[in-house]
């Protein structure tokens, strides 16, 4: 006669559960090897998330202390790709610029001469190369700290003027105003900002501008190109959001 588990006495029914079941080797090394799979793929997606946090910021820039802020800007500037070699033409020995700009800013010159204007441009393109020399060389002869050097200056890969977009105009007639804040009061100037949007060029950094660096009156971009204006468009969005 078969006999159920209630038929037992008690103390042999006790006995019966604590026998030890065989080892269950076949799910223990399965879960133990997904366990342990698991856990590395988890640590080495983790380890490449702290490499990427690693990896120091791009904009960064050697002698400057500074990072970029959230909008990628150091010191008030925001960064600027260098023009391709392709892309610039040279509108007199040591000056070039952007095709499009070259084109407009020769009209420009043109026009204002028939106005008996005598403008001209002392600096357009610069390689970022070169805007650090502008930076540290000046940044050193005058003794200043980066952040008053970057008011008047923008440090290397963050200026218009590696863009080729950017010229610095002169008053032929009026040189010891050469990039100086007085080129305000020159013929030249009062030109500027009366015809300087024909030719698609903005002064980029009026009095009390919205990044907080210096009044340039003799600085001016061009925007009169696609191109242009995508390089321009983060900072317009900038001036036009510190304006509301
Ligand atoms: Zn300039």
């Amino acid at each position: 006669m078969l006999r159920t588990r209630e038929d037992l006495p008690v103390a042999r029914r006790q006995q019966a559960t604590r026998r030890p079941r065989p080892f269950p080797i076949g799910p223990v090394v399965l879960s133990v090897s997904l366990a342990l799979g698991g856990g590395l793929a988890a640590l080495f997606l983790l380890q490449e998330q702290l490499l990427e946090r690693w990896i120091p910021p791009a904009g960064l820039v050697e002698g400057i202390e500074a990072r970029p802020d959230g909008d990628g800007r150091l010191l008030g500037h925001f960064p600027y790709p260098e023009a391709a070699e392709s892309e610039l033409v040279e509108i007199w020995p040591g000056i070039r610029l952007q095709r499009d700009a070259a084109a407009e800013l020769r009209r420009l010159l043109a026009d204002a001469r028939r106005d008996g204007i005598r403008l001209t441009v002392v600096s357009a393109f610069r390689s970022v190369d070169i805007q650090n020399e502008v930076f540290f060389n000046m940044k050193s002869l005058r003794n200043q700290s980066a952040e008053e050097r970057a008011k008047v200056s923008a440090p290397p890969g963050y200026s218009e003027h590696s863009t080729g977009f950017a010229v610095d105009f002169a008053d032929l007639t009026r040189p010891q105003t050469e990039l100086s804040e007085s080129f305000e009061s020159t013929p030249g100037f009062a030109w500027l900002k009366n015809n300087a949007h024909r030719y698609h060029f903005t002064l980029s950094f009026p009095r009390a501008n919205a990044q907080g660096l210096s009044f340039e009156p003799w600085h001016w971009r061009f925007e009169g190109s696609a191109k242009a204006l995508e390089q321009f468009e983060a900072v317009q969005r900038f001036q036009r959001s510190a304006r509301r």
